[in-house]
């Protein structure tokens, strides 16, 4: 019997939170507040040179989860400016992803061993920076694992568990070394019949990276960007404090949002992964939508969270994905060897991190 856990907010699935989006807990006085009171001005005759310090946000659904802007210092933003805000993300979420038949990843998918597909700049180099982070992670993170997550379909209404037979030969079209690039014509060739692209993994992070410089180009000075596990930061909350972001805990069984850790950022974007975003449970068994590109199946080791700070959200995005994958040991070693600034959390609710004094990491659950 299968049964669809409630994922803890409802459609997105943050697990790196500003209190943009938090559920209050004892916790919320220690990191950020995002308030809630809006000021989304009706009109688009707005004066950029002019910033105010009034909050104004935006909360909006897309790249399949909730997207909360929070401005605090910038020009006066009205419909039309929150309007062209969200088309940038859009964009993003019609050319990337994965189950938009139209999309040009669908393009590339449906000529897997056919032929090479020539794409556009943003998608180029999406995809350029997905290979690349599979060759450094190993395969830990592969941009092919669509082979398997089109079997597994989770967080779809056809979510359920693969025969081994289909985990086999799914897994045999995972290969990213696969993947051929042309950079002068920037054409996406999948050598393999079959092999699939997902970028499920990345793309959230991209169009967080995209919407940082387009918000930076129209003047805003301090805002954070809360794309459901994608924490952007542009500025800082003041001249001498940096934004404090929580980091949530991993708790698949409470619908509650509880803040495990408090870290500070500006500039930047602190990216979280976890095995509660999106999972359901079929005959007591938990599955969720973090898979292992070396079993075929959803991870299944001791790590139960894991959150990057970088300036490149893209780059965090994959990098947080890519640890989940890799297990306790092998994570530390690849953090060690890269210097990430990283926090894991295990199963036991211990973690692991390597952020330094000026991040002034607190651990509060
Ligand atoms: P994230 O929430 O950023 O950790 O990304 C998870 C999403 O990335 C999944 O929903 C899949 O679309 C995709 N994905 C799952 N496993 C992997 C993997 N091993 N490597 C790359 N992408 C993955
Ligand atoms: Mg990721």
């Amino acid at each position: 019997m299968k049964k669809r856990i409630i994922t803890v907010i409802a459609l997105s699935l943050l697990l790196c939170i500003s209190l943009a989006s938090c559920k209050r807990n004892e916790n919320d006085e220690k990191v950020d507040k995002v308030e809630n009171k809006t000021s989304e001005a009706n009109h688009s005759d707005n004066d950029t040179s002019q910033l105010i310090t009034e909050t104004q946000h935006k909360s909006d659904f897309a790249l399949n989860t909730i997207i909360n802007i929070t401005l605090f210092e910038a020009p006066k933003f009205g419909e039309e400016d929150w309007q062209q805000t969200m088309d940038v993300l859009r964009n993003v979420e019609s050319t990337m992803s994965a189950h938009t038949a139209t999309s040009l990843v669908s393009e590339i998918n449906n000529n897997a061993g056919i032929k090479p597909v020539q794409v556009s700049d943003d998608l180029y180099e999406v995809i350029k920076m997905a290979k690349n982070i599979a060759e450094e992670t190993n395969g830990a993170f592969d941009p092919t694992v669509g082979a398997l997550t089109k079997l597994w379909q989770i967080g779809t209404d056809e979510e359920h568990v693969p025969s081994p037979e289909e985990i086999d030969n799914g897994l045999s079209k995972v290969d990213y070394k696969k993947i051929i690039l042309d950079d002068a014509k920037k054409t996406v060739f999948l050598e393999e019949e079959g092999m699939s692209i997902d970028l499920g993994g990345i793309a959230k992070g991209y169009s967080a990276d995209k919407s940082f410089d387009y918000l930076s180009n129209k003047g805003v000075k301090k805002a954070i960007l809360d794309f459901g596990g994608n924490i952007s930061l542009i500025g800082s909350k003041d001249e001498e404090n940096s934004w404090r972001v929580g980091i949530r805990k991993p708790d698949r069984n409470t619908a509650e949002l509880i803040v495990y850790a408090a870290v500070s950022g500006k500039d930047e974007s602190v990216v979280s992964s976890g095995d509660y975003e999106r999972f359901f449970e079929e005959d007591g068994k938990f599955y969720h939508h973090i898979i292992s590109p070396y079993t075929g199946y959803p991870t299944d080791n001791e790590i139960r969270g894991a959150s990057v700070i970088l300036p490149s959200s893209m780059q965090a995005d994959a990098y947080a994905t890519a640890l989940m994958v890799m297990g306790k040991e092998k994570a530390i070693a690849f953090i060690e060897d890269k210097g990430l600034e990283t926090c894991l959390i295990f199963d036991d609710m211990s973690s692991y991190s390597t952020f330094d004094e000026k991040r002034k990491f607190e651990i509060l659950e």
